[in-house]
């Protein structure tokens, strides 16, 4: 690439419009900043067949970036979770915490097409077909090298980086831990014969977590399991696999009648070392790739966002970037990611066994819960809000 094409200065330069990214640069365009969003994939809408929960807090944060989506939403009333082959078992409410809801079912595709909507209407510059293939620091500002249809480098005094965790990520900021858990995430919508009326079951399992979140008249399953397991479980027809899921959920829900096309995810923990580089943030996956047991990828990956829109707020344009600016950023989020990372990763190594001593352990815990409404309502807190969640 003749890099001496074009040239391209910005303030803020957000790398990736998955829903952190966008989100982002939704929550600062406000500020009168000139801001960039550079998202690989040819057109913005995005193709996922999955559905995220998302955190009453996530709801306020987008509620107040004018981009809570306004259909095609499921609340979580209740969540019911229990230790399968076990005694411990608890029940968490939206009306003991005092909430509209425990959460938000909703797709993916839905939560980027609403955030798109609203940065349509915003000064926010976004380019589509520009995968970023570099990033370095060059003295006092990020340089961007951008392929695509518009090849050229951008000088930015802050790039974000949003990109997921992908490859841009992988060469640029060293892992603290990179583990690839043994499970698989199979994913599908199934349909019940009891109507869910908002309840969402959270079961472990020996083989894995499995979760059914209420979405419209159906549940969206998230099945986790080993890669043989899961494989075994793609390749039957449908009778056979409802037959399964039946014999490894129960009958909680009723008796499942139909299950949609079935997908499946890799899993793993991926934590960069360090967030920051100079004039560099990561943020969203691109900082932590959780295993979605506790559904709080995107939240937190949005509590990020908010944490950095904070930060930016703070400092004047010229310090963008700098030592001080990043410093900032990483003691917001310290406590709060650090805690989301560890409740997520205690729940699948803790719960995914049988060990005796474990096993007697969770169950206490369960049933602590349930006998102790101010533990309950704390970790309910926490989810909802994380872990700042508790101080309110
Ligand atoms: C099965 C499953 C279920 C989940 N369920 C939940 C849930 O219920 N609740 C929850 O909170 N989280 C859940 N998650 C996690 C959630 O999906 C992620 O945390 C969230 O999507 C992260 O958003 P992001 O914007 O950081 O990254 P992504 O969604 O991965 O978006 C990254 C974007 O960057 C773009 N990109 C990549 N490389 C480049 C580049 N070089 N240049 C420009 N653009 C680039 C990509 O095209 C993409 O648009 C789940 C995850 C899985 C796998």
């Amino acid at each position: 690439m003749d890099e001496s094409v074009i040239h391209d200065n910005v303030d803020i330069a957000i790398i990736g419009a998955g829903p952190v990214g966008s989100a982002l640069a939704l929550g600062l365009a406000p500020l009168g900043l000139n801001i960039l969003l550079l998202e690989a994939r040819e057109r913005m809408q995005a193709d996922e067949k999955r559905t995220l929960a998302l955190s009453q807090g996530s709801r306020e944060k987008l509620e107040s970036f004018g981009a809570w989506p306004d259909e095609a939403i499921t609340t979580i009333q209740q969540i019911h979770v229990s230790d399968k082959g076990h005694f411990g078992q608890t029940i968490l409410t939206a009306e003991e915490m005092d909430v509209p809801a425990l959460g938000y079912v909703l797709r993916y595709n839905s939560l980027v097409d609403s955030v798109l909507k609203a940065l349509n209407k915003t000064d926010v510059r976004v380019e589509t077909a520009s995968p970023v293939i570099h990033v370095t620091d060059n003295d006092g500002y990020a340089k961007i090298t951008v392929g695509g249809v518009k090849p050229r480098t951008i000088s930015a005094s802050l790039a974000v980086l949003a990109d997921g965790g992908k490859e841009l990520t992988a060469s640029l900021f060293e892992n603290s831990h990179d583990s690839v858990y043994e499970q698989v995430a199979l994913v599908a919508h199934v349909t019940c014969t009891k109507k869910h009326t908002g309840m969402a079951y959270e079961r472990f399992t020996q083989e894995g977590p499995v979760a059914l979140l209420p979405f419209e008249d159906r549940y969206a399953l998230v099945w986790t399991g080993t890669q043989e397991r899961i494989s075994a479980l793609l390749a039957l027809a449908d009778e056979p696999f409802l037959r399964e899921l039946q014999n490894h959920f129960g009958y909680r829900a009723g008796q499942f009648l139909t299950v949609g096309p079935r997908n499946s995810y890799p899993l793993s923990l991926k934590i960069v070392k360090h967030l920051t580089k100079p004039h560099l943030i990561c943020i969203g996956n691109a900082a932590q790739t959780m295993h979605p047991v506790a559904g709080q990828g995107f939240n937190l990956g949005l509590r990020d966002a908010k944490a950095l829109i904070e930060v930016v707020q703070q400092f004047q344009r010229q310090s963008l970037g700098s030592v001080a600016f990043n410093d900032a950023y990483v003691s917001k989020r310290r406590i709060d990611r650090s805690f989301g990372i560890g409740l997520t990763h205690l729940l699948v190594t803790g719960f995914s066994n049988n060990y005796p001593i474990v096993s007697t352990v969770r169950n206490q815990v369960l049933s602590g819960l349930t006998i102790f409404p101010p533990l309950r309502r704390m970790l309910t807190k926490v989810m909802l809000y994380g872990v700042t969640g508790i101080l309110k």
